[in-house]
């Protein structure tokens, strides 16, 4: 049966492939693929944690009081029994031998294929029988964490799995640490039941350059293992099973999407200059050393920021050490071959959370609004140790290409003063250590509220500003990014959001220091005439963006902006409507088309 699931379209494009479900649970898993040489020792690692599950169930078993209800023990034999069950043993054998999953991931794909099947029984003692096999696999799932996995994530192990239709994700959620991982993997792209446009799961989506659709509620529900979905990243749509018609259609729009990107790639070398002469500098947001190469592919002038967080997630009870954190930083440095590189210091915390395990605690549990709880350079300050470990790593990094240090996430007046101090401290320490480091520019991050109303203060104390604007926008206007239910009350915008931009912005121009942006703001064409009109001549953004952008600055002229800024920021019209006035009287053919692309939508 063919029907549609709506969504908000995070990553531009269209995907068409199989769907492959992965299966949401209380213990929140890894899922990576492993190399087709690590099949047995994998199956090995799902044989011994059986195993110590079965010691565990025997030993409770034995450990039961007389006077406990008979019903406890009958309950430890369904268990034992659903433990060897063969199609709970076998078919998980299956998803590790023939598509090279993980044991965990193995373990909650056919934990999904089972479910559903005891969520379509009739008889009701029967279909509650699904929550004694969800705990099962929990105490499963619960034995591997303890014995994790030796064997690394392979990018391209599922190419060998029978199978040759391209594949698409469909999960409740991806951690933004998983979702990297799934880099350089075979998947065509990607569909999540929760998120919004600008949560970090959403951006390395964007960052991977295929179409992804979040906050489609249903999806992982209503989507089975292998049904054909087609993705329409610009509107938000997922087709489910299409008519042969819709297919076609929908691999005409591939094609014509793949000449454009063709078109857009001869950019690479070409200035982005405006026609009336203004030089911009387009940047590349990076999350590990290796995107440097797609940064450098797409022409970018250097690297805006650099997520640091991302080498410090999903490492339980092990963070990277000083040495570990300086031959990544001086990987990316050396392959930028001289072009500035912005390190941002470690911005964990909301949906960035230390390790997987954590997620839910952080998330639901222990902090209660983590997005305004111990995130960025307030937990880095708590951990003053673990920050000038990585301050010193960053320095030294220095010593071979132009660095420049960047701040997340400062609000208090309080924090510049111990933050300069722990950077004097760590330039100290390296100076007593012998070793060598240059003089670098420190920037601060302003996307909180408090800091672009005081940015004065800011900009006497730093070299440069960079405007988050995801986080600029979630605080301002009390959004959380990631949560769906609210995401069409998160508006770029609204008049309180580009009054703190455009002010940002003007005071750091008054002060000589230069001000960029690298919020999702400045890789979106939607924006950029907006951008520049504001007096932005730095733009930061995932390398697959620079193309689109450069060709709208190439068909810009500043000076006819300025008159449409003053009449948007001194307009009291809702959002939406300031939008659709910037860019009409911009009469931009190009913004037109782009526009109507994401309204586009095709019956299935
Ligand atoms: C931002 O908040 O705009 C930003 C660039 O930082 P992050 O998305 O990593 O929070
Ligand atoms: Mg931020």
């Amino acid at each position: 049966m063919s029907f549609q699931v709506f969504g908000i379209p995070v990553s531009r494009g269209v995907a068409i492939g199989r769907a492959l479900l992965v299966a949401s649970s209380r213990v929140d898993v890894a899922h990576y693929f492993i190399d087709a040489s690590r099949v047995e020792a994998e199956i090995g690692r799902l044989r011994e944690a059986r195993n110590t599950v079965a010691n565990e169930l025997e030993s409770l078993q034995r450990a039961m009081p007389a006077e406990a209800p008979p019903e406890l023990s009958a309950l430890l034999d369904v268990h034992l029994m659903l433990l060897h069950d063969e199609v709970l043993r076998d078919a998980t054998r299956l998803w590790i031998s023939e598509r090279h999953y993980n044991a965990e991931w193995a373990l909650s794909a056919q934990l999904e294929v089972i479910a559903r099947q005891f969520d379509e029984m009739e008889d009701e003692y029967l279909r509650e029988r699904k929550a004694d096999i969800e705990q099962v696999v929990e105490r499963l799932l619960r034995a591997l964490a303890r014995a994790p996995s030796l064997i690394g994530a392979t990018a391209h192990g599922a190419r060998d799995f029978g199978g040759e239709d391209p594949l698409v994700l469909v999960a409740n959620d991806i951690a933004p640490a998983d979702m990297l991982q799934f880099k350089r993997s075979i998947f065509t792209g990607f569909i999540t039941d929760v998120g919004g446009k600008t949560s970090h799961t959403a951006i390395v989506a964007r960052s991977l350059d295929i179409p992804a659709v979040v906050g489609a509620r249903e999806a992982s529900r209503l989507i089975r293992q292998d049904d054909w979905v087609v993705i329409d990243g610009d509107a938000g749509i997922v087709v489910v099973n299409p008519s042969p018609i819709v297919l076609e259609e929908y691999r005409f729009r591939q094609r014509q999407i793949d000449l454009e990107r063709e078109r857009l790639s001869r950019l690479r070398h070409t200035p982005a200059v405006t026609l009336d002469g203004e030089h911009i500098e387009l940047l590349a947001n990076i999350e590990q050393p290796a995107d440097a190469e797609a940064a450098l592919l797409a022409g970018a002038l250097g690297v805006g920021l650099f997520r640091s967080e991302f080498m410090f997630m999903n490492r339980p009870g092990d963070l990277p050490g000083e040495d570990e954190q300086f031959e990544a930083y001086r990987a990316a440095v050396e392959a930028m071959n001289g072009l500035p590189v912005t390190i941002r210091t470690v911005d964990v915390g909301a949906d960035k959370p230390l390790d997987r395990m954590s997620i839910s605690e952080l998330r639901h549990e222990h902090a209660l609004n983590p997005a305004m709880g111990l995130r960025a350079i307030r937990w880095s300050l708590s951990e003053p140790a673990m920050f000038r470990q990585q301050l010193r790593a960053i320095l030294r990094a220095s010593a071979f290409g132009k660095v420049r240090l960047l701040v997340p996430m400062l609000t208090q007046p309080r924090e510049i003063r111990l933050t300069l101090e722990a950077i004097a401290r760590a330039k100290q320490q390296l100076v007593e250590a012998n070793r060598a480091f240059s003089d670098i520019e420190v920037g601060a991050m302003i996307e909180v509220p408090a800091a672009a109303l005081i940015v004065k203060t800011f900009l006497r104390y730093f070299d440069f500003i960079s405007l988050g604007t995801n986080d600029l926008i979630q605080y301002t206007l009390a959004i959380d990014r990631a949560d769906e239910t609210v995401a069409h009350l998160y508006d770029p915008w609204h008049p309180a959001v580009l009054e703190l931009i455009a002010g940002s912005v003007a005071q750091a121009r008054a002060m000589g220091k230069h001000v960029s942006v690298c919020g999702e703001m400045a890789g979106d064409t939607e924006f950029t005439e907006l951008l520049l009109a504001m007096g932005l001549r730095s733009l930061s953004m995932h390398p697959s963006q620079i193309a689109s952008v450069k060709r709208r600055i190439l068909r810009t002229d500043t000076r006819r902006l300025e008159q449409r800024l003053a009449q948007v920021l001194s307009s009291e019209a809702p959002g939406v409507t300031a939008a659709q006035a910037f860019a009409a009287r911009g009469g931009n053919e190009q913004g037109q088309m782009e526009g109507n692309g994401r309204a586009r939508n095709v019956g299935a």
